[in-house]
């Protein structure tokens, strides 16, 4: 298998916009971003020292597939996605091949707009607490991992980097969209792209249990679907066949559990320079690759 790539080096021929834990954007001009998503593998809100070979282009093929197959299940959806060629300063750096796309530039609207269809994560931590959810008031008796009687608009901050996002009130997220309709535009769409994609998972065998998007506007204040979509990095995803038994308990995330049990059988939990062993990143990437081959139906 090919070496993880987990530096993503532009030779200088693009400028870099930013970089997050596992994406680099590089500017191709004034309207057109480069999204890179290399290796790198975060756990517990640590990057690991190597990464998982594949990874960044399977995350890439999965987002691409939602962006084609999204606009056609939700009506008057659009989305940044412009296309997966690479622009001509690197079309010959095999670096950026499969892991790449084009997406237009926009202003971003500055929320996490995130949809629970389950309870779990920190839903659930409010939910034992308080009986609510981002301060929605919830039915009693919910166990974890539990479908919700509806999907709810969960959203929380964009918290700058090194911060911890904060869920917030649908109230709180409409007053720093500040605009209504855009607010009220962010969360049908928000819960309209996560019944569409829930449903193709389902019929694949794969629980979307929640997930998270990121809208921008365009230069007529339209709501765009932006960032990456509905893969095991933004989602969690579960699978179907073992989720009614693991009812009341945490349950196996598709991708990322072989590396967090291994983390915390090793007392390596939260620790910064870990490097991850050969067999634990063998299984990791076979789970990203079963993850991306079953939502886009093509081997990868
Ligand atoms: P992390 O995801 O690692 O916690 P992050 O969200 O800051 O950190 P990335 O996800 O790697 O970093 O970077 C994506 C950034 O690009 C986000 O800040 C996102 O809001 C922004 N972005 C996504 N799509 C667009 C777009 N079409 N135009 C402009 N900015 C965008
Ligand atoms: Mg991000």
């Amino acid at each position: 298998m090919s070496e993880a790539i987990t530096t993503i080096d532009v030779q200088g021929k693009l400028p870099k916009v930013a970089s997050g834990k596992v994406r680099d954007l590089f500017a191709v001009d004034d309207n057109t971003l480069l999204f890179v998503a290399s290796d790198r593998i975060s756990a517990y809100d640590v990057i690991m020292e190597n990464g998982i070979p594949g990874k960044g282009a399977l995350l890439t093929q999965m987002s691409i597939f939602w962006f084609n197959y999204l606009p056609k299940h939700v009506s008057g959806l659009r989305t940044h996605y412009i296309s997966s060629t690479l622009p001509s300063p690197i079309s010959s750096l095999t670096t950026f091949q499969d892991r790449s796309m084009q997406v237009q530039r926009l202003r971003i609207i500055p929320i996490e707009s995130i949809v629970r269809g389950y309870i779990t994560g920190s839903g659930w931590s409010e939910y034992k607490k308080s009986g609510t959810v981002n301060g929605i008031k919830m039915p009693a008796g919910l166990v974890e991992g539990q479908k919700l009687p509806q999907p709810l608009w969960t959203p929380s901050t964009k918290a700058e980097l090194g911060d911890k996002d904060e869920n917030i009130s649908p109230e709180k997220a409409r007053k720093i969209i500040a605009n209504p309709t855009i607010a009220a535009r962010v969360e049908e769409l928000s819960l309209q792209i996560y019944e569409a994609a829930a449903k193709h998972a389902e019929s694949v065998g794969i629980v979307l249990a929640d997930t998270k998007f990121e809208f921008g506007l365009d230069e007529k204040d339209e709501v765009v679907l932006v960032d990456e979509v509905l893969t095991p990095d933004s989602s969690r995803f579960w699978p179907q066949d073992t989720w009614e038994q693991n009812l009341g308990k945490a349950q196996p995330s598709f991708d990322k559990q072989f590396l967090r049990d291994w983390l915390t059988s090793n007392g390596l939990k939260g620790k910064e320079g870990v490097k991850v062993p050969e067999d634990i990143v063998q299984q990791t990437a076979a789970k990203y690759r079963e993850a991306c081959e079953k939502i886009t139906g093509k081997s990868a």
